[in-house]
């Protein structure tokens, strides 16, 4: 049985896939997108009903295209999300086959490229393009036991708050996922403790302009690796609404008991880290420096925004914040549920190439691995801050089409372009 050969497999379509597409098009590589659903599966099936996007139309997108029927600085819902990315490749009539899943990738022996086993037969490939998602696997922490009597579901599988039973929620982890979700709970007037660990939580616009726009002129979405100590610093951004800083004190305000950070579970009850008041003050710290940075960018450059004194407000602190608490009963709290909106890891087990390190994670310069013809797209800080969202993938699906570009000459090299060592 002859077998399916392509230059370059691309595994998955979410927007990675999508602007490794284009890029792969217009560098004239012949290649093939396997996804194993639907395109943008994630934006349609992986997140919570009411979800939009958090950075507005005009900066989440692609360059080559604008969100059909959405005005610059709206919020785009999900699946509109979703629509676009499947939009794009027909634009770009992408070669994308759907529902075919791959399964596992095994380097050649004794010749390059690779032998991919797909859930549709067998393809050989002379390189790979891991752009499988920086939010794979979602990752609960082994804190409160399966048969503790109470509901416990991670964000990504978090819908609506019918979903929930009758009773008080705790939402663990209060990035962009974990706000937004103790928010739309705490509106629909259920009870909600949000455990708060260290985050940033930028103005969502200043002085007229959106956050978006300020960490792009300010250079801060170029930014190579995350900042010393700041590894694990979520960060708290939110499109709801028409887009609304994160203020934790203002959740507080309107119900909303905060904890620090979710420790331990013993006998029905959970401990807290006395960390909130630190935790609010690292962020506080963070947004007054945006400010101070857009001020600065202002006079240097001398641009005409308007003085914006309100953003500077900080609301007093809130009992729970004064007065921590640091033990709670579950059953005594009311707590009959908890979200864990802790993260997500990535699942690589499919590609059996020595590509990883002893973390397992991908070894790799700007997404071109040390393995030849491996490559990954879509992961955190892949080149940039920008690298998972979805302007910034753009960006590097570009470079490691250029690569492979480059690589496809080096292979083309012939007889007719041999060095002549004997003319002379
Ligand atoms: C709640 C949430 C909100 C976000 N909001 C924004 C936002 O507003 N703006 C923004 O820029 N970014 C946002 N992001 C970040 C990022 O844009 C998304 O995570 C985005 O989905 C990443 O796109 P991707 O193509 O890299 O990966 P994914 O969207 O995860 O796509 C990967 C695809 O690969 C497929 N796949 C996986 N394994 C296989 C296999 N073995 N074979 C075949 N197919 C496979 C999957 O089915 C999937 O469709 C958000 C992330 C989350 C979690």
């Amino acid at each position: 049985m002859s077998v399916e050969k392509v230059d370059t497999l691309v595994v998955g379509a979410g927007q990675a896939g999508v602007a490794m597409s284009e890029h792969l098009g217009k560098s004239g590589v012949p290649y093939l997108v396997l996804e194993r659903d639907r395109i943008a599966e994630r934006w349609r099936s992986g997140r919570w009903d009411s979800l939009v996007a958090n950075g507005p139309a005009w900066h989440d997108r692609f360059p080559g295209m604008e969100f059909p029927g959405a005005g610059p600085d709206a919020f785009v819902a999900k699946e509109k999300v979703a629509d676009y990315f499947v939009a794009y490749a027909e634009k770009i009539a992408a070669p994308i086959r759907c529902g075919v899943e791959v399964r596992e990738v095994r380097r050649n022996v004794g010749r390059p490229g690779f032998r991919v086993e797909t859930s549709d037969g067998v393809i050989e490939a002379r390189n790979i393009v891991a752009s499988t998602g920086p939010f794979q696997n979602p990752v609960i922490p082994a804190v409160v036991p399966e048969d503790a009597g109470l509901m416990q579901i991670h964000s990504s599988s978090y819908r609506n708050p019918g979903q929930l039973p009758e009773g008080a929620v705790l939402v663990v982890g209060a990035g962009s996922s974990g706000v937004q979700i103790a928010d739309e709970l705490l509106r629909a007037g259920k009870r909600v403790y949000l455990s708060v660990g260290p985050h940033d939580r930028p103005p969502r616009a200043y002085r007229g302009r959106d956050f978006c726009w300020w960490l792009g002129v300010l250079g801060k979405w170029d930014a190579a690796t995350p900042g010393p100590g700041t590894e694990h610093v979520t960060i708290a951004v939110s499109g709801a609404r028409g887009g609304e800083t994160i203020d934790f004190r203002r959740l507080a305000g309107q119900g909303m008991i905060l904890l620090g950070r979710t420790e331990d579970y013993k006998e029905g009850g959970l401990t807290f880290a006395p960390d909130l008041a630190e935790n609010l003050a690292r962020g506080d710290a963070n947004y007054m420096s945006l400010l101070d940075e857009a001020d600065a960018y202002v006079v240097r450059n001398g641009v005409d925004l308007p003085e914006d004194p309100e953003a500077r407000r900080i609301e007093p602190e809130p009992k729970c914040v004064t007065d921590p608490i640091l033990e709670l009963n579950l059953a005594d709290a009311g707590i009959t549920s908890i979200i864990w909106a802790t993260g997500f890891t990535v699942d690589y087990s499919w590609l059996k190439v020595d590509v990883f390190d002893e973390k397992g994670r991908p070894k790799h310069q700007r997404g071109v691995s040390s393995e030849p013809g491996i490559y990954f797209l879509g992961l955190p800080w892949q080149s940039r801050r920008g690298s998972s969202f979805i302007w910034g993938v753009w960006h590097d699906a570009k470079f490691v089409a250029d690569h492979i570009s480059t690589q496809r000459k080096y292979l083309e090299y012939h007889e007719s372009a041999k060095r002549v060592t004997e003319e002379a």
